[in-house]
Order: C-alpha cells, then sequence, then structure tokens
C-alpha cells in the first residue's frame, strides 16, 4: 500500500517510527510537509501537487498537523479526502478535537464524564458565571492551548475574576473549570486506535504544578486502566470522531473525567514507557480499514 504521512518534520520522533512501521510491513510511506501541499479545486476536480508534481495512487494518509497550522493542514487533509484517500482522522473530526469548547459540548451531550465546565462572554455575568462553577480553586484554560500552556489555577475568586478581565482584555476564547484536587496533579494519558486503548500512561506534575504535561517537567510512568477508563476513553475518541487520538482523563470522586482528545498524539513518551508497539498499531489499523476502498477502486 502506498501511505503519506503528514508532518512538517521528518525528523520527528513520532513521524520516524510511523515511517519505520510502515516500511516493516512492506508498504510504501512518504512523508509530506502540509505546508508544502497545493491544491486545485475545480467542479468534480480536486488535484494535490507537492514540489512541483501532481500527488497520485496514495492510499491512506495519516494527519499529525500541528496546532499551530490547523486551518491550512486541515485545508490539505480535506483535499485528500476529496480525492477519495483514505484517513483514520478526518478534517472535521481534527477541527472538532481543536476546539475545546465543542469537544466538552460533544462529551457532555453523550453522557461522558468531563470536569464541570462554565463559558461566557460579557464581563457583567461574571458573577454569576462563576457561581454556576461553585467554590474555587478554579481552573481556566484558553480554548485553543496546547501542552498545558494557556492552563491557569486560580485559588482564590479574586484571581479567578481578574485572570478572567485579563483575557477578555486581549480578546482570548477561554474557558472556566471545577478544579479537580483529588487527581493530585497526575492524568491519564490513552492512546486509542480504532476500537481498542493500545497503550497508557500516568503522567504526574512535578512538585508544586498541576499540569501533568510532559512540556512542563511531567514524569510519565506505567498504569494500568481499569474498564471504565478504557470506556470513556473508546468512547470519547469515537464521540469526536477520531480513529487516532490520545484521550487525557483525570481520576476523580465521580469516576474519569475527560480533559481532552487530541488528533496528533505523540508516540514518543507512550512507546518508552508502554513498550508498547503504537506506531505499529496505527499503521495495521489504516492498513485494513483502507484496504476495501482501494479494492473498490480496482488499485494495485
Ligand atoms: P492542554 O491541552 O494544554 O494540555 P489540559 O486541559 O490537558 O490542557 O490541561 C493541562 C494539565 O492541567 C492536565 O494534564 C492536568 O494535569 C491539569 N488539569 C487540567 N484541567 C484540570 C482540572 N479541571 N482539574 C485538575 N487538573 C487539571
Ligand atoms: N504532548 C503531550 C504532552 O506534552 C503528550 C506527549 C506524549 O504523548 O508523548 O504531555
Amino acid at each position: 500500500m502506498k501511505i503519506a504521512i503528514l508532518s512538517r518534520n521528518a525528523k520527528l520522533y513520532s513521524t520516524q517510527r510511523l515511517v519505520q512501521a510502515a516500511r516493516e510491513r512492506g508498504h510504501t510511506v512518504r512523508v509530506l510537509d502540509p505546508l508544502r501541499c497545493y491544491l486545485k479545486i475545480a467542479p468534480g476536480q480536486f488535484q494535490l501537487n507537492y514540489k512541483g508534481k501532481r500527488l497520485t495512487g496514495i492510499d491512506a494518509v495519516i494527519p499529525r498537523i500541528g496546532a499551530s497550522i490547523t486551518r491550512y493542514g486541515t485545508a490539505v487533509l480535506r483535499q485528500f479526502e476529496l480525492m477519495g484517500v483514505f484517513t483514520p482522522n478526518s478534517s472535521d473530526a481534527i477541527l472538532r478535537a481543536r476546539d475545546k469548547l465543542r469537544c466538552h459540548q460533544l462529551l457532555a451531550g453523550e453522557g461522558i464524564g468531563l470536569p464541570t465546565t462554565v463559558f461566557g462572554d460579557n464581563p457583567d455575568d461574571t458573577g454569576d458565571l462563576l457561581s454556576l462553577l461553585g467554590k474555587p480553586p478554579h481552573v481556566i484554560k484558553l480554548n485553543e492551548g496546547s501542552q498545558g500552556a494557556g492552563v491557569i489555577l486560580a485559588e482564590r475568586l479574586s484571581a479567578s475574576r481578574s485572570v478572567i478581565e485579563a483575557l477578555r482584555g486581549l480578546y482570548a476564547n477561554f474557558l472556566v473549570q471545577e478544579f479537580i484536587a483529588e487527581a493530585d496533579g497526575a492524568d491519564i494519558r490513552c492512546f486509542v486506535v480504532g476500537d481498542e486503548v493500545v497503550a497508557a500512561m500516568r503522567r504526574q506534575a512535578e512538585p508544586g504544578e498541576f499540569r501533568s504535561n510532559l512540556h512542563r517537567g511531567g514524569h510519565a510512568s506505567k498504569i494500568r486502566l481499569s474498564a471504565a477508563e478504557r470506556e470513556t476513553a473508546l468512547l470519547a475518541a469515537r464521540v469526536v470522531g477520531l480513529e487516532v487520538a490520545g484521550v487525557d482523563l483525570l481520576r476523580s470522586k465521580k469516576g474519569p473525567l475527560v480533559l481532552e482528545v487530541n488528533s496528533s498524539p505523540g508516540l514518543e513518551g507512550i512507546e518508552g514507557v508502554s513498550r508498547a508497539d503504537v506506531a505499529g498499531a496505527i499503521i495495521d489499523h489504516v492498513v485494513s480499514r483502507a484496504a476495501p476502498a482501494r479494492r473498490r477502486s480496482g488499485g494495485t
């Protein structure tokens, strides 16, 4: 099979592992920089060129689209979709995952656990908005932040108010959540591929920090998931529409709470800790899903 990986950097661990796993299985694989893909859109005609050449004959594309190029990257991915190329994560699903507010609404609509969240625009409503949430501490999050940047812990009501005022002054989009103290600075990353959680890890924040992101000095370790955690992760990925997803959970008194569903989860931390062949699982899944389309189109 001919597989393309949409990634800005062929040297990244995740990209390299996907290339390696595809080659080990006898597939042809190529890394394409989404920003070097350009598109021709005409009635009933979708063409994609790369560095001067038309791309043809690709059976599947694996998108690894960073947050900074979401718009361009998903437009390129949509072009692949319109050309009939299989992708495990559609452009629409990636856009859903990138918007925390929308994601929370979708998850809550399915009854999936998540920290209670409020969202509002007018400064006159801030008092009532925060009262909907209950007592501080509160967690204030930029709607499109990632890797823990733009996640703020406000321990007192006065802090919540002043952070909210400051963000409004910057015209930033944010949401406010109850703080789940019993998570104790830890979260759980579940790596979902298709209908399975293929790997998981626990991430513990550094002392004095509540954000457990590896980019913020968090420490990863092995973990065994409960059945409820596994089911929550699978359901969350399915609701957002992602076949490859990193679902982040907090352990709470109310059971597993979903923090986030990532559409381009990193492989390095999780493969290192779990020892699972996550890249291999992704390639196997993509190949099995892309094969029927390929047979229909009479490809080789
Ligand atoms: P990002 O997308 O930037 O990683 P998250 O929403 O995942 O943002 O938050 C970053 C980290 O902050 C989480 O991994 C978790 O450790 C901590 N955290 C986030 N929200 C809460 C919350 N409501 N209660 C307790 N800890 C939280
Ligand atoms: N980028 C995420 C973080 O900073 C996940 C890393 C990973 O999955 O390896 O925590």
